[in-house]
Protein backbone atom coordinates (compact mmCIF):
# COMPACT_ATOMS: atom_id res chain seq x y z
CA UNK A 1 0.00 0.00 0.00
CA UNK A 2 1.00 3.81 -0.61
CA UNK A 3 2.16 4.78 2.90
CA UNK A 4 1.80 8.41 2.34
CA UNK A 5 -2.12 7.28 2.50
CA UNK A 6 -2.41 5.27 6.04
CA UNK A 7 -3.33 7.45 9.09
CA UNK A 8 -3.26 5.29 12.25
CA UNK A 9 -4.73 6.91 15.43
CA UNK A 10 -7.13 6.41 18.42
CA UNK A 11 -9.90 7.80 19.82
CA UNK A 12 -9.35 9.02 23.61
CA UNK A 13 -12.35 10.21 25.62
CA UNK A 14 -13.89 9.45 29.11
CA UNK A 15 -16.68 6.48 29.78
CA UNK A 16 -19.59 7.80 27.67
CA UNK A 17 -18.07 10.70 26.32
CA UNK A 18 -19.14 8.91 22.78
CA UNK A 19 -16.22 7.06 21.38
CA UNK A 20 -17.95 4.14 20.57
CA UNK A 21 -20.77 5.88 18.90
CA UNK A 22 -18.14 7.44 16.75
CA UNK A 23 -16.43 4.56 15.85
CA UNK A 24 -19.64 3.58 14.52
CA UNK A 25 -19.88 6.21 12.48
CA UNK A 26 -16.42 5.47 10.91
CA UNK A 27 -17.57 2.43 9.92
CA UNK A 28 -20.62 3.81 8.36
CA UNK A 29 -18.54 5.86 6.16
CA UNK A 30 -16.08 3.27 4.79
CA UNK A 31 -19.18 1.28 3.73
CA UNK A 32 -18.27 -1.48 6.23
CA UNK A 33 -21.36 -1.72 7.77
CA UNK A 34 -25.08 -0.49 6.09
CA UNK A 35 -26.15 1.83 9.07
CA UNK A 36 -29.55 -0.67 8.99
CA UNK A 37 -27.14 -3.72 9.42
CA UNK A 38 -25.24 -1.37 12.46
CA UNK A 39 -25.53 -2.67 15.85
CA UNK A 40 -25.22 0.23 17.84
CA UNK A 41 -20.88 -0.06 19.42
CA UNK A 42 -20.36 -2.21 16.74
CA UNK A 43 -16.51 -2.62 18.28
CA UNK A 44 -17.40 -3.48 21.64
CA UNK A 45 -17.84 -6.92 20.79
CA UNK A 46 -17.86 -8.78 23.94
CA UNK A 47 -21.30 -10.09 25.77
CA UNK A 48 -20.06 -8.59 28.87
CA UNK A 49 -18.74 -5.67 27.39
CA UNK A 50 -21.79 -4.83 26.16
CA UNK A 51 -23.87 -5.50 28.85
CA UNK A 52 -21.40 -3.25 31.27
CA UNK A 53 -20.89 -0.77 27.87
CA UNK A 54 -17.52 -0.73 28.30
CA UNK A 55 -14.59 -1.46 26.16
CA UNK A 56 -12.26 -3.84 27.53
CA UNK A 57 -10.08 -4.66 24.33
CA UNK A 58 -8.83 -3.02 21.77
CA UNK A 59 -10.19 -4.09 18.62
CA UNK A 60 -8.10 -2.14 15.78
CA UNK A 61 -9.80 -2.06 11.73
CA UNK A 62 -8.83 -1.05 8.95
CA UNK A 63 -11.29 1.46 7.22
CA UNK A 64 -11.50 2.98 3.46
CA UNK A 65 -12.47 6.38 3.52
CA UNK A 66 -11.77 8.14 -0.15
CA UNK A 67 -8.37 7.21 -0.65
CA UNK A 68 -6.99 6.94 2.59
CA UNK A 69 -6.77 4.04 4.65
CA UNK A 70 -7.58 4.60 8.39
CA UNK A 71 -6.25 2.07 10.78
CA UNK A 72 -8.88 2.83 14.02
CA UNK A 73 -7.20 1.76 17.13
CA UNK A 74 -9.87 1.84 19.53
CA UNK A 75 -8.27 1.53 23.64
CA UNK A 76 -10.03 0.35 26.78
CA UNK A 77 -11.63 2.97 28.62
CA UNK A 78 -10.85 1.60 32.20
CA UNK A 79 -8.23 2.32 34.22
CA UNK A 80 -7.54 -1.81 34.90
CA UNK A 81 -6.44 -1.82 31.54
CA UNK A 82 -4.52 1.44 31.04
CA UNK A 83 -1.11 -0.46 29.83
CA UNK A 84 -3.02 -1.45 27.26
CA UNK A 85 -3.97 1.98 26.38
CA UNK A 86 -0.54 3.41 26.60
CA UNK A 87 0.21 0.35 24.45
CA UNK A 88 -2.18 1.47 21.51
CA UNK A 89 -1.23 5.13 21.48
CA UNK A 90 2.42 3.85 20.87
CA UNK A 91 0.53 2.29 17.72
CA UNK A 92 -0.52 5.28 16.18
CA UNK A 93 0.74 8.31 15.01
CA UNK A 94 -2.58 10.79 16.05
CA UNK A 95 -5.28 10.42 18.27
CA UNK A 96 -9.01 12.09 18.08
CA UNK A 97 -9.11 13.68 22.22
CA UNK A 98 -13.00 13.59 22.00
CA UNK A 99 -14.81 14.94 24.75
CA UNK A 100 -18.81 15.41 25.59
CA UNK A 101 -19.56 19.38 25.29
CA UNK A 102 -22.34 18.20 28.24
CA UNK A 103 -20.04 17.03 30.50
CA UNK A 104 -16.22 19.21 29.74
CA UNK A 105 -12.91 17.53 30.38
CA UNK A 106 -13.02 14.56 32.81
CA UNK A 107 -10.31 12.37 34.55
CA UNK A 108 -10.20 10.29 31.93
CA UNK A 109 -9.92 12.69 29.35
CA UNK A 110 -6.91 14.42 31.13
CA UNK A 111 -5.03 10.83 31.65
CA UNK A 112 -4.87 9.92 28.30
CA UNK A 113 -4.47 13.39 27.01
CA UNK A 114 -1.31 13.34 29.17
CA UNK A 115 -0.31 9.97 27.75
CA UNK A 116 -0.59 10.91 23.95
CA UNK A 117 1.32 13.67 24.59
CA UNK A 118 3.99 11.74 25.86
CA UNK A 119 4.03 9.79 22.63
CA UNK A 120 4.39 12.63 21.10
CA UNK A 121 1.13 11.77 19.13
CA UNK A 122 -1.09 14.85 16.57
CA UNK A 123 -3.95 15.24 19.01
CA UNK A 124 -6.96 16.52 17.21
CA UNK A 125 -9.93 17.99 19.18
CA UNK A 126 -13.18 17.34 18.93
CA UNK A 127 -15.89 17.94 20.81
CA UNK A 128 -19.10 15.77 20.73
CA UNK A 129 -22.86 15.69 21.25
CA UNK A 130 -23.55 19.34 20.18
CA UNK A 131 -26.98 18.21 18.99
CA UNK A 132 -27.66 18.48 22.85
CA UNK A 133 -29.82 21.92 23.75
CA UNK A 134 -27.31 21.60 27.42
CA UNK A 135 -23.76 21.53 25.06
CA UNK A 136 -21.58 23.91 26.31
CA UNK A 137 -19.33 24.09 23.50
CA UNK A 138 -17.15 27.14 24.27
CA UNK A 139 -16.40 26.50 27.80
CA UNK A 140 -15.47 22.92 26.60
CA UNK A 141 -13.24 24.47 23.79
CA UNK A 142 -11.70 26.81 27.11
CA UNK A 143 -10.79 23.74 29.19
CA UNK A 144 -9.40 21.65 26.06
CA UNK A 145 -7.17 24.15 25.13
CA UNK A 146 -6.03 24.60 28.78
CA UNK A 147 -5.45 20.77 28.99
CA UNK A 148 -3.61 20.96 25.72
CA UNK A 149 -1.70 23.72 26.65
CA UNK A 150 -2.53 25.94 23.84
CA UNK A 151 -3.86 29.31 23.85
CA UNK A 152 -6.33 28.65 20.76
CA UNK A 153 -7.37 25.22 19.15
CA UNK A 154 -10.27 24.67 16.67
CA UNK A 155 -11.91 21.69 18.05
CA UNK A 156 -14.03 19.79 15.20
CA UNK A 157 -17.66 20.40 16.54
CA UNK A 158 -19.46 17.09 15.83
CA UNK A 159 -22.90 14.72 17.07
CA UNK A 160 -21.38 11.16 16.11
CA UNK A 161 -25.25 10.17 17.28
CA UNK A 162 -26.46 12.85 14.81
CA UNK A 163 -23.67 11.95 11.83
CA UNK A 164 -22.75 16.34 12.14
CA UNK A 165 -19.33 17.24 11.45
CA UNK A 166 -18.08 13.69 10.70
CA UNK A 167 -16.69 14.61 7.08
CA UNK A 168 -14.62 17.48 8.66
CA UNK A 169 -13.21 15.28 10.96
CA UNK A 170 -11.76 12.90 8.32
CA UNK A 171 -10.42 15.88 6.33
CA UNK A 172 -8.72 16.93 9.82
CA UNK A 173 -7.28 13.45 10.28
CA UNK A 174 -5.88 13.44 6.91
CA UNK A 175 -4.78 16.93 7.65
CA UNK A 176 -3.06 16.83 10.76
CA UNK A 177 -2.31 13.23 11.37
CA UNK A 178 1.25 12.42 9.55
CA UNK A 179 1.49 9.38 7.82
CA UNK A 180 3.43 6.59 8.93
CA UNK A 181 7.33 6.49 8.05
CA UNK A 182 9.27 3.57 8.47
CA UNK A 183 11.55 1.45 5.77
CA UNK A 184 10.05 -1.69 4.85
CA UNK A 185 13.34 -2.85 3.65
CA UNK A 186 14.96 -2.64 7.52
CA UNK A 187 14.66 -5.71 9.64
CA UNK A 188 11.40 -6.31 10.73
CA UNK A 189 10.49 -4.65 14.08
CA UNK A 190 6.59 -4.46 15.13
CA UNK A 191 5.02 -3.58 18.26
CA UNK A 192 2.63 -5.92 19.25
CA UNK A 193 -0.03 -3.88 21.32
CA UNK A 194 -2.79 -6.77 21.36
CA UNK A 195 -3.26 -10.52 21.35
CA UNK A 196 -5.72 -12.81 21.58
CA UNK A 197 -6.26 -16.70 21.13
CA UNK A 198 -8.23 -18.39 18.45
CA UNK A 199 -8.80 -22.09 18.71
CA UNK A 200 -7.74 -22.49 15.38
CA UNK A 201 -4.63 -19.75 14.65
CA UNK A 202 -3.25 -20.22 18.11
CA UNK A 203 -2.27 -17.02 19.43
CA UNK A 204 -2.91 -13.68 17.48
CA UNK A 205 -0.82 -10.81 18.29
CA UNK A 206 -2.25 -7.97 17.05
CA UNK A 207 0.88 -5.56 15.39
CA UNK A 208 2.01 -2.34 14.32
CA UNK A 209 4.84 -2.51 11.72
CA UNK A 210 7.57 0.01 12.37
CA UNK A 211 9.96 -1.32 9.70
CA UNK A 212 10.16 -3.94 7.88
CA UNK A 213 7.80 -6.31 6.35
CA UNK A 214 6.42 -10.07 7.32
CA UNK A 215 4.60 -12.74 5.31
CA UNK A 216 3.64 -16.56 5.83
CA UNK A 217 6.64 -18.65 6.42
CA UNK A 218 8.88 -15.99 7.66
CA UNK A 219 10.89 -17.29 10.95
CA UNK A 220 9.88 -14.21 13.88
CA UNK A 221 11.11 -13.78 17.00
CA UNK A 222 9.88 -12.05 19.93
CA UNK A 223 12.23 -10.07 22.06
CA UNK A 224 11.08 -10.43 25.74
CA UNK A 225 10.26 -14.03 25.36
CA UNK A 226 12.53 -15.21 23.15
CA UNK A 227 10.07 -17.45 21.59
CA UNK A 228 10.57 -18.17 17.74
CA UNK A 229 8.48 -19.61 15.83
CA UNK A 230 6.88 -19.47 12.20
CA UNK A 231 4.23 -17.20 10.22
CA UNK A 232 1.48 -19.07 9.18
CA UNK A 233 -1.21 -16.40 8.86
CA UNK A 234 -1.12 -12.47 8.19
CA UNK A 235 -3.35 -10.00 7.56
CA UNK A 236 -5.72 -6.87 8.73
CA UNK A 237 -8.92 -6.30 10.79
CA UNK A 238 -11.91 -5.46 8.87
CA UNK A 239 -14.69 -6.16 11.50
CA UNK A 240 -13.25 -9.63 10.71
CA UNK A 241 -9.49 -11.33 10.47
CA UNK A 242 -8.88 -10.67 6.65
CA UNK A 243 -5.61 -12.16 5.10
CA UNK A 244 -3.44 -10.70 2.86
CA UNK A 245 0.12 -11.49 1.34
CA UNK A 246 2.21 -9.12 3.79
CA UNK A 247 2.36 -6.62 6.33
CA UNK A 248 4.33 -3.46 5.92
CA UNK A 249 6.30 -0.89 7.36
CA UNK A 250 2.94 1.62 8.57
CA UNK A 251 0.69 -1.41 8.60
CA UNK A 252 -1.44 -2.44 11.89
CA UNK A 253 -2.89 -5.68 11.44
CA UNK A 254 -2.06 -9.51 12.82
CA UNK A 255 0.11 -12.62 13.13
CA UNK A 256 -0.77 -16.17 13.61
CA UNK A 257 2.26 -18.51 14.18
CA UNK A 258 1.19 -21.18 15.54
CA UNK A 259 1.73 -20.07 18.97
CA UNK A 260 0.03 -21.80 21.59
CA UNK A 261 0.31 -19.73 24.92
CA UNK A 262 -0.58 -16.05 24.98
CA UNK A 263 1.72 -15.47 28.00
CA UNK A 264 4.73 -15.89 25.18
CA UNK A 265 3.52 -12.91 23.47
CA UNK A 266 3.12 -9.97 25.87
CA UNK A 267 1.61 -7.02 25.33
CA UNK A 268 4.00 -4.23 24.66
CA UNK A 269 6.69 -7.00 23.10
CA UNK A 270 8.63 -6.53 19.91
CA UNK A 271 8.59 -8.61 17.31
CA UNK A 272 11.30 -9.40 14.83
CA UNK A 273 12.64 -11.72 12.59
CA UNK A 274 14.69 -14.39 13.68
CA UNK A 275 16.84 -14.85 10.72
CA UNK A 276 17.82 -10.73 10.17
CA UNK A 277 17.02 -9.26 13.38
CA UNK A 278 17.20 -5.67 14.04
CA UNK A 279 18.85 -4.08 16.44
CA UNK A 280 16.90 -2.87 19.27
CA UNK A 281 13.36 -3.49 20.30
CA UNK A 282 10.95 -0.76 20.35
CA UNK A 283 11.34 1.09 23.69
CA UNK A 284 8.98 1.46 26.56
CA UNK A 285 8.08 -2.65 27.10
CA UNK A 286 7.76 -3.77 31.14
CA UNK A 287 5.36 -6.32 31.70
CA UNK A 288 1.97 -5.69 32.69
CA UNK A 289 1.40 -6.94 36.27
CA UNK A 290 -1.17 -8.19 38.29
CA UNK A 291 -1.62 -5.66 40.73
CA UNK A 292 -4.97 -6.48 42.88
CA UNK A 293 -4.90 -10.40 45.05
CA UNK A 294 -7.45 -12.42 45.86
CA UNK A 295 -8.08 -16.36 46.34
CA UNK A 296 -11.07 -17.97 45.03
CA UNK A 297 -12.54 -21.13 46.77
CA UNK A 298 -15.41 -23.18 45.48
CA UNK A 299 -18.29 -23.33 47.90
CA UNK A 300 -17.90 -27.33 47.13
CA UNK A 301 -14.57 -28.72 47.63
CA UNK A 302 -14.89 -31.16 44.99
CA UNK A 303 -15.38 -28.50 42.58
CA UNK A 304 -11.50 -27.49 42.67
CA UNK A 305 -10.42 -29.45 39.34
CA UNK A 306 -12.91 -27.98 37.48
CA UNK A 307 -12.02 -24.50 38.92
CA UNK A 308 -8.56 -25.01 37.66
CA UNK A 309 -9.73 -25.94 34.38
CA UNK A 310 -11.70 -22.73 34.15
CA UNK A 311 -8.76 -20.23 35.21
CA UNK A 312 -6.99 -21.94 32.95
CA UNK A 313 -9.24 -21.69 30.13
CA UNK A 314 -9.75 -17.51 31.05
CA UNK A 315 -6.21 -17.59 31.11
CA UNK A 316 -5.63 -18.52 27.58
CA UNK A 317 -7.36 -15.24 26.20
CA UNK A 318 -6.14 -13.51 29.50
CA UNK A 319 -2.25 -13.18 30.13
CA UNK A 320 -2.96 -10.60 32.87
CA UNK A 321 -4.84 -13.34 34.90
CA UNK A 322 -2.77 -15.17 37.12
CA UNK A 323 -3.29 -17.78 39.70
CA UNK A 324 -1.66 -20.44 41.66
CA UNK A 325 -2.80 -22.87 43.91
CA UNK A 326 -3.20 -22.45 47.91
CA UNK A 327 -4.76 -23.98 50.96
CA UNK A 328 -6.74 -22.02 53.56
CA UNK A 329 -6.52 -23.99 56.95
CA UNK A 330 -10.10 -22.76 57.09
CA UNK A 331 -11.60 -23.37 53.71
CA UNK A 332 -9.14 -26.10 52.23
CA UNK A 333 -7.47 -25.83 48.87
CA UNK A 334 -8.34 -23.09 46.25
CA UNK A 335 -6.71 -20.44 44.27
CA UNK A 336 -4.78 -17.11 44.67
CA UNK A 337 -5.38 -15.20 41.89
CA UNK A 338 -3.61 -11.63 40.87
CA UNK A 339 -5.67 -9.16 38.58
CA UNK A 340 -4.70 -5.73 37.16
CA UNK A 341 -7.54 -4.11 38.99
CA UNK A 342 -11.17 -4.55 40.64
CA UNK A 343 -13.37 -4.43 37.63
CA UNK A 344 -10.53 -7.12 35.88
CA UNK A 345 -10.79 -9.37 38.74
CA UNK A 346 -14.89 -8.25 39.13
CA UNK A 347 -14.75 -9.67 35.32
CA UNK A 348 -13.16 -13.10 36.44
CA UNK A 349 -15.00 -13.98 38.64
CA UNK A 350 -18.47 -13.10 36.97
CA UNK A 351 -17.06 -15.49 33.98
CA UNK A 352 -16.50 -18.22 36.38
CA UNK A 353 -19.64 -18.20 37.50
CA UNK A 354 -22.00 -17.51 34.34
CA UNK A 355 -19.25 -19.45 31.67
CA UNK A 356 -18.01 -22.23 33.87
CA UNK A 357 -21.35 -22.52 36.09
CA UNK A 358 -19.32 -22.22 39.42
CA UNK A 359 -20.29 -21.42 42.83
CA UNK A 360 -17.56 -19.81 44.24
CA UNK A 361 -15.95 -17.67 47.82
CA UNK A 362 -13.60 -14.62 46.99
CA UNK A 363 -11.50 -13.29 49.56
CA UNK A 364 -11.74 -9.17 49.95
CA UNK A 365 -8.97 -8.28 47.56
CA UNK A 366 -5.33 -6.99 48.35
CA UNK A 367 -2.28 -5.96 47.24
CA UNK A 368 1.37 -7.01 47.08
CA UNK A 369 3.29 -6.11 49.87
CA UNK A 370 7.41 -6.20 49.56
CA UNK A 371 8.91 -7.70 52.59
CA UNK A 372 12.60 -7.13 53.56
CA UNK A 373 12.94 -9.29 56.77
CA UNK A 374 15.95 -8.82 59.30
CA UNK A 375 17.85 -11.56 57.68
CA UNK A 376 18.15 -9.95 54.40
CA UNK A 377 15.34 -11.88 52.66
CA UNK A 378 13.23 -10.37 50.35
CA UNK A 379 9.29 -11.57 49.93
CA UNK A 380 6.26 -10.52 47.69
CA UNK A 381 3.40 -11.02 49.99
CA UNK A 382 0.24 -11.30 47.78
CA UNK A 383 -1.53 -12.99 50.47
CA UNK A 384 -1.90 -11.10 54.44
CA UNK A 385 -1.94 -14.41 56.33
CA UNK A 386 1.38 -15.37 55.19
CA UNK A 387 2.96 -11.87 56.09
CA UNK A 388 6.16 -12.94 58.03
CA UNK A 389 6.26 -12.11 62.29
CA UNK A 390 6.72 -9.06 62.83
CA UNK A 391 9.37 -9.23 64.87
CA UNK A 392 11.47 -10.36 61.55
CA UNK A 393 10.54 -7.71 59.57
CA UNK A 394 12.99 -4.81 58.78
CA UNK A 395 10.92 -2.93 56.08
CA UNK A 396 7.53 -3.30 54.41
CA UNK A 397 7.01 -1.48 50.99
CA UNK A 398 3.08 -0.74 49.74
CA UNK A 399 2.36 0.40 45.94
CA UNK A 400 0.99 4.04 45.20
CA UNK A 401 -0.73 5.68 42.38
CA UNK A 402 -0.88 8.90 41.32
CA UNK A 403 -4.57 10.29 41.28
CA UNK A 404 -6.57 12.54 39.08
CA UNK A 405 -10.00 13.29 39.94
CA UNK A 406 -12.02 16.24 38.43
CA UNK A 407 -15.27 17.44 40.26
CA UNK A 408 -17.26 20.49 40.72
CA UNK A 409 -15.69 23.11 42.86
CA UNK A 410 -18.16 22.99 45.53
CA UNK A 411 -17.24 19.48 46.16
CA UNK A 412 -13.23 20.55 47.01
CA UNK A 413 -13.29 20.54 50.53
CA UNK A 414 -15.32 16.68 50.53
CA UNK A 415 -12.49 15.36 47.97
CA UNK A 416 -9.34 16.34 50.24
CA UNK A 417 -11.02 15.74 53.35
CA UNK A 418 -11.67 12.13 51.77
CA UNK A 419 -8.07 11.62 50.23
CA UNK A 420 -6.63 13.39 53.14
CA UNK A 421 -8.15 10.38 55.30
CA UNK A 422 -6.83 7.77 52.83
CA UNK A 423 -3.33 8.87 53.61
CA UNK A 424 -3.21 10.69 50.11
CA UNK A 425 -0.75 13.56 49.54
CA UNK A 426 -2.21 16.45 47.26
CA UNK A 427 0.47 17.40 44.79
CA UNK A 428 -1.46 19.62 42.82
CA UNK A 429 -4.82 21.12 42.37
CA UNK A 430 -6.05 23.65 39.30
CA UNK A 431 -9.24 25.59 37.86
CA UNK A 432 -9.72 23.47 34.46
CA UNK A 433 -12.99 25.28 34.23
CA UNK A 434 -15.13 28.18 35.74
CA UNK A 435 -16.53 25.74 38.03
CA UNK A 436 -14.04 22.41 38.14
CA UNK A 437 -11.33 22.04 39.32
CA UNK A 438 -8.54 19.27 38.86
CA UNK A 439 -6.77 17.64 42.02
CA UNK A 440 -4.32 14.82 41.94
CA UNK A 441 -2.95 13.04 44.49
CA UNK A 442 -0.40 10.21 45.53
CA UNK A 443 -2.56 7.43 47.65
CA UNK A 444 -1.16 4.07 48.61
CA UNK A 445 -3.31 1.69 45.65
CA UNK A 446 -4.62 -0.49 49.09
CA UNK A 447 -6.70 2.76 49.95
CA UNK A 448 -8.08 2.73 46.61
CA UNK A 449 -9.06 -1.34 46.60
CA UNK A 450 -11.21 -0.60 49.42
CA UNK A 451 -13.96 1.52 48.45
CA UNK A 452 -12.89 4.37 47.04
CA UNK A 453 -14.56 4.70 44.65
CA UNK A 454 -18.17 4.61 46.67
CA UNK A 455 -16.81 7.10 49.06
CA UNK A 456 -16.07 9.48 46.29
CA UNK A 457 -19.15 9.08 44.44
CA UNK A 458 -21.45 9.29 47.98
CA UNK A 459 -18.88 12.44 48.81
CA UNK A 460 -19.42 14.43 45.27
CA UNK A 461 -23.30 13.00 45.06
CA UNK A 462 -21.77 11.38 41.74
CA UNK A 463 -20.29 14.42 40.07
CA UNK A 464 -16.37 13.27 40.66
CA UNK A 465 -14.59 11.81 37.67
CA UNK A 466 -11.13 9.54 38.96
CA UNK A 467 -8.36 8.16 37.10
CA UNK A 468 -5.22 6.20 38.21
CA UNK A 469 -1.72 5.26 37.10
CA UNK A 470 0.55 3.35 39.14
CA UNK A 471 3.90 5.20 40.48
CA UNK A 472 5.82 2.52 42.29
CA UNK A 473 6.37 1.10 45.82
CA UNK A 474 7.07 3.59 49.14
CA UNK A 475 7.40 2.68 52.47
CA UNK A 476 4.33 1.45 54.75
CA UNK A 477 3.79 0.75 57.95
CA UNK A 478 1.32 -1.99 58.28
CA UNK A 479 -0.20 -4.11 61.31
CA UNK A 480 -2.22 -7.90 60.66
CA UNK A 481 -5.59 -8.26 61.83
CA UNK A 482 -7.23 -11.52 62.25
CA UNK A 483 -10.65 -13.06 62.27
CA UNK A 484 -11.21 -15.37 64.75
CA UNK A 485 -14.99 -17.66 64.63
CA UNK A 486 -16.11 -19.20 67.90
CA UNK A 487 -12.57 -19.49 68.67
CA UNK A 488 -10.65 -20.64 65.54
CA UNK A 489 -9.13 -18.54 63.24
CA UNK A 490 -10.64 -17.85 59.88
CA UNK A 491 -7.15 -17.28 57.76
CA UNK A 492 -9.33 -16.43 54.72
CA UNK A 493 -10.12 -13.21 56.23
CA UNK A 494 -6.41 -12.17 57.36
CA UNK A 495 -5.71 -8.57 56.27
CA UNK A 496 -3.44 -5.82 56.41
CA UNK A 497 -4.04 -2.13 57.91
CA UNK A 498 -1.52 0.93 58.50
CA UNK A 499 -0.62 0.91 62.01
CA UNK A 500 -2.49 3.93 62.80
CA UNK A 501 -6.03 3.09 61.90
CA UNK A 502 -5.84 -1.02 62.93
CA UNK A 503 -8.06 -0.51 65.57
CA UNK A 504 -10.83 1.44 64.08
CA UNK A 505 -10.36 -1.18 61.10
CA UNK A 506 -10.50 -4.18 63.72
CA UNK A 507 -13.78 -3.08 64.98
CA UNK A 508 -15.04 -1.95 61.27
CA UNK A 509 -14.25 -5.71 60.34
CA UNK A 510 -16.00 -7.01 63.40
CA UNK A 511 -19.11 -5.23 63.13
CA UNK A 512 -19.08 -5.93 59.64
CA UNK A 513 -18.94 -9.40 60.17
CA UNK A 514 -21.85 -9.40 62.37
CA UNK A 515 -23.88 -7.54 59.85
CA UNK A 516 -23.22 -9.84 56.79
CA UNK A 517 -22.82 -13.08 58.82
CA UNK A 518 -26.86 -14.34 59.26
CA UNK A 519 -28.03 -15.71 62.83
CA UNK A 520 -27.35 -19.56 63.00
CA UNK A 521 -28.49 -22.36 65.14
CA UNK A 522 -25.09 -21.92 67.80
CA UNK A 523 -24.50 -18.48 68.61
CA UNK A 524 -21.19 -17.08 66.86
CA UNK A 525 -18.76 -15.15 68.31
CA UNK A 526 -16.72 -12.83 66.34
CA UNK A 527 -12.59 -11.64 67.66
CA UNK A 528 -10.47 -9.46 66.05
CA UNK A 529 -6.57 -9.68 66.44
CA UNK A 530 -4.73 -6.94 65.76
CA UNK A 531 -0.78 -6.23 67.40
CA UNK A 532 -0.92 -9.14 69.00
CA UNK A 533 -4.10 -9.44 71.16
CA UNK A 534 -8.32 -9.23 71.29
CA UNK A 535 -9.28 -5.62 70.10
CA UNK A 536 -12.90 -5.81 69.16
CA UNK A 537 -15.56 -8.52 69.50
CA UNK A 538 -18.95 -9.57 68.55
CA UNK A 539 -21.74 -11.65 69.07
CA UNK A 540 -24.56 -13.16 67.00
CA UNK A 541 -27.13 -14.40 69.07
CA UNK A 542 -28.36 -17.74 67.53
CA UNK A 543 -31.77 -18.41 66.05
CA UNK A 544 -34.50 -18.68 68.83
CA UNK A 545 -36.15 -22.37 69.00
CA UNK A 546 -39.59 -20.49 68.98
CA UNK A 547 -38.89 -18.63 66.49
CA UNK A 548 -37.82 -22.28 64.59
CA UNK A 549 -41.07 -23.64 66.06
CA UNK A 550 -43.14 -21.12 63.74
CA UNK A 551 -40.96 -21.22 61.16
CA UNK A 552 -40.78 -24.93 60.13
CA UNK A 553 -43.33 -26.97 63.18
CA UNK A 554 -42.46 -30.23 64.09
CA UNK A 555 -40.02 -31.88 65.79
CA UNK A 556 -36.09 -30.70 66.54
CA UNK A 557 -34.11 -32.79 63.85
CA UNK A 558 -36.43 -32.54 60.95
CA UNK A 559 -36.52 -28.70 61.75
CA UNK A 560 -32.43 -28.90 61.37
CA UNK A 561 -32.58 -31.02 58.62
CA UNK A 562 -34.67 -28.56 56.45
CA UNK A 563 -32.26 -25.83 57.65
CA UNK A 564 -29.73 -28.07 56.46
CA UNK A 565 -31.50 -28.63 53.28
CA UNK A 566 -31.66 -25.06 53.01
CA UNK A 567 -27.83 -24.44 53.13
CA UNK A 568 -26.75 -26.51 50.37
CA UNK A 569 -29.12 -25.02 48.15
CA UNK A 570 -28.14 -21.38 48.85
CA UNK A 571 -24.91 -20.20 46.49
CA UNK A 572 -21.85 -18.58 47.55
CA UNK A 573 -21.68 -19.67 51.11
CA UNK A 574 -19.18 -21.53 53.03
CA UNK A 575 -19.36 -23.80 56.40
CA UNK A 576 -16.30 -22.58 58.57
CA UNK A 577 -16.65 -24.25 62.53
CA UNK A 578 -20.18 -24.99 61.71
CA UNK A 579 -21.16 -21.50 60.98
CA UNK A 580 -22.31 -20.44 57.59
CA UNK A 581 -19.65 -17.62 56.20
CA UNK A 582 -21.65 -15.75 53.13
CA UNK A 583 -19.69 -14.36 50.32
CA UNK A 584 -20.72 -10.70 51.46
CA UNK A 585 -19.07 -11.41 54.42
CA UNK A 586 -15.51 -11.49 52.89
CA UNK A 587 -16.51 -8.34 50.19
CA UNK A 588 -18.20 -5.98 53.04
CA UNK A 589 -15.35 -6.48 55.46
CA UNK A 590 -14.13 -3.36 54.80
CA UNK A 591 -16.37 -1.04 54.15
CA UNK A 592 -17.05 2.03 55.73
CA UNK A 593 -20.27 1.94 57.79
P1 LIG B 1 -18.14 5.55 25.08
O1 LIG B 1 -18.23 5.05 26.49
O2 LIG B 1 -17.20 6.70 24.98
O3 LIG B 1 -17.85 4.48 24.07
O4 LIG B 1 -19.58 6.18 24.74
P2 LIG B 1 -20.75 5.62 23.84
O5 LIG B 1 -20.43 5.72 22.40
O6 LIG B 1 -21.15 4.28 24.36
O7 LIG B 1 -21.86 6.71 24.14
C1 LIG B 1 -22.38 6.94 25.44
C2 LIG B 1 -23.80 7.46 25.32
O8 LIG B 1 -23.81 8.74 24.70
C3 LIG B 1 -24.70 6.58 24.46
O9 LIG B 1 -25.96 6.54 25.06
C4 LIG B 1 -24.74 7.29 23.14
O10 LIG B 1 -25.93 7.05 22.42
C5 LIG B 1 -24.66 8.74 23.57
N1 LIG B 1 -24.06 9.61 22.53
C6 LIG B 1 -22.90 9.42 21.89
N2 LIG B 1 -22.67 10.42 21.01
C7 LIG B 1 -23.73 11.26 21.11
C8 LIG B 1 -24.09 12.48 20.45
O11 LIG B 1 -23.40 13.01 19.58
N3 LIG B 1 -25.27 13.05 20.83
C9 LIG B 1 -26.07 12.51 21.77
N4 LIG B 1 -27.19 13.15 22.07
N5 LIG B 1 -25.77 11.38 22.39
C10 LIG B 1 -24.62 10.74 22.08
MG1 LIG C 1 -17.33 2.42 24.31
Amino acid sequence: ADRSKIRNFSIIAHIDHGKSTLADRFLELSGLVRRDKLQKQMLDSMDLERERGITIKSHPVRLHIGDYVFNLIDTPGHVDFSYEVSRSLAACEGAILLVDATQGVEAQTVAHAYKAMEHNLAIVPVINKIDLPSADVEGTKRAMSQLLGKDDIDPVLVSAKEGIGIEELIDRLVKEIPAPNGDENAPLQALVFDSFYDTYKGVVSVVRIFNGQVRVGDRIRFWASGLESEVTEVGVFSLKMVPTESLEAGDVGYVAANIRDIREVPVGDTMTSAVRPADAPIPGFSAMKPMVFASIYPTENEDFERLRESLKKLQLNDAALVFEPESSEAFGPGFRCGFLGLLHMDIIRERLEREFDLDLILTSPNVEYHVLTRSGEYIEVRNPSQFPDFSEVELVEEPYVRGTVVVPSEYVGSVIQLCEGRRGKMLHMEYISQQRVLLEYDLPFAEIITDFYDQLKSVTRGYASFDYEHIGFKEADVDKIEVFINGKKLDALTLLAPKSEVLRVARQVASNLKHTIPKQLVEVVIQVKAGGRIVARETIKPLRKDVLAKCYGGDVSRKKKLLEKQKAGKKRMRQFNQVDIPQEAFLSVLKAD
